[in-house]
């Protein structure tokens, strides 16, 4: 049997941290299957989704390397949906309901007040044709649940393992609003069945939602796929991601951040699983190493200081013609092979070249201070021999220290003024064989 897995966002707001990584697990877990990967819009909120928010989704998927094999809008299946609403309505499985939000809000304030489990009390199954008829007269329309039947649920969870919940525990979930458009709780089970999904791997935020909707693939007399609900990150404290960080979205880590693609792929693919947290340049290993079963229940971490960690280590793997197209669209183009490789071992985010490379460029302004001038002319008649590697600094530091009266501060300080323009920046044993002799002699020239 061919995998078919699929990720489905609503389009009402960015790719978060959050979903990318079910995005990101599910893509791994189908290629890992040589499975069909389907993009599934969840649009039936059709005041919120937005095509922009959509296609902000699918350019962030794409950033992430995050392919799809077939795409599909739920707004663009409401006629099917129609279809097997009437069908669930003949079959006795939808009922209609009256109540407005304020008076189902306070059903629940009463029970709970009470002790009682606030599920729904089911008096939509018990209206006779007059209240019917008085709600109607009123100006109501009503809101559709499906009929939970009072009977065991259970599945063996690919990561949860044996789940199991009682069918009188829960709500009957709305299907229908008011207004006649579907939920996303029929919507998806029926678009389920229908794309013939094999897996279903979502947030364990869903896990009693899944109860709900395996009686929802009986009675279309569907077959349930399997599933996977994956434990929700926290924050590093290990409470709820805040506001902040649970919105994080995928967008900002690209855009604002400027971290790579594969630090968010690294760890989000890694968090939460028996696997360490490496920094990958490759996708493919990652896909290799992909088990369900190394995923654990418990509430894995989410620290975005990890994500700039595992960037600055994928940096610096990344092979020149990597980067090449980005450095020309930052105008950086001269930047050549050499340079690259010689500087990215000092990168944490790739826009940090361009501070090394307006460093070794000879626009720069050099900063000498008056009291600074005899040590400065001095050190340089002290400088070593080409040719210049990482060494060179340490044997000049050396030379400089027999040759005149300075050391630690004083020593280096006017040198990184002198040569950087700048008081903090790159390390000066990795800064001089970029810059090479005849510049640093420049630099020295007062
Ligand atoms: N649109 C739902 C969500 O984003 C999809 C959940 C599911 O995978 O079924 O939570």
């Amino acid at each position: 049997m061919t995998v078919k897995a699929r990720f489905a966002p609503s389009p009402t707001g960015f790719l978060h941290v959050g979903n990318a990584r079910t995005a990101i697990i599910t893509w791994l877990f189908t290629r890992s299957q040589n499975g069909h990967f389907l993009l599934r819009i969840d649009d039936t909120d059709l005041e919120r989704s937005k095509p922009e928010y959509e296609q902000a989704i699918l350019d962030g998927l794409t950033w992430l390397g995050m392919d799809w094999d077939s795409k599909a809008n739920q707004k663009d299946r409401m006629a099917r949906y129609e279809e097997v609403i009437e069908q669930l309505k003949t079959d006795g499985r939808l009922y209609a309901c009256y109540e407005t939000p304020e008076e189902l809000g306070l059903k629940r304030k009463t029970q709970l007040s009470r002790g009682i489990p606030p599920t729904y009390d089911r008096a939509g199954l018990s209206l006779t044709a007059d209240d019917i008829a008085k709600y109607e007269a009123e100006g109501r329309t009503p809101h559709w649940r499906f009929k939970m039947n009072h009977a065991p649920i259970e599945w063996n969870d690919l990561i949860r393992g044996p789940v199991a919940f009682k069918g009188e525990d829960l709500s009957d979930p709305v299907v229908l609003r008011e207004d006649g458009t579907p939920l996303y709780h029929l919507c998806s089970v029926i678009d389920d069945i229908d794309f013939e999904i094999t897996h279903v791997v979502r947030g364990e935020d869903h896990v009693s939602n899944t109860a709900t909707h395996v009686q929802m693939f009986e009675a279309i007399n569907g077959k349930a796929p399997d599933f996977a609900h994956l434990s929700l990150i926290s924050d590093a404290e290990g409470g709820k991601l805040s506001k902040r960080l649970g919105s994080l979205s995928v967008k900002d880590i690209q855009n604002d951040d400027g971290l790579e693609a594969m630090s968010v792929v690294s760890l989000m693919s890694r968090l939460g699983t028996s696997d360490p947290i490496e920094a990958f340049t490759d996708i493919k290993s990652l896909i290799d190493s992909f088990d369900f079963s190394k995923f654990s229940r418990s509430t894995p971490k989410f620290d975005p200081d990890e994500l700039v960690r595992l960037n600055a280590k994928i940096l610096h793997d990344t092979p020149f013609d990597a980067v090449q197209d980005r450095l020309a669209s930052m105008e950086l183009s001269e930047i050549d092979e050499s340079f690259w490789n010689a500087v990215r071992p000092n990168l944490e985010k790739l826009e940090d070249i361009k501070e090394w490379w307006e460093m070794t460029n000879d626009a720069l302004t050099t900063i000498i201070e008056d009291e600074d001038k005899d040590f400065i002319a001095q050190a340089a008649t002290l400088l070593p021999d080409a040719p210049w590697d990482e060494t060179t600094w340490k044997t000049w530091v050396g030379k400089i220290k027999e040759g005149t009266d300075r050391k630690g501060k004083g020593l280096f300080m006017p040198l990184r003024k002198a040569l950087t323009g700048m008081e903090h920046g790159p390390e000066l044993a990795n800064l001089l064989p970029l810059l090479g002799p005849e510049k640093t002699k420049k630099r020295l020239t007062v």
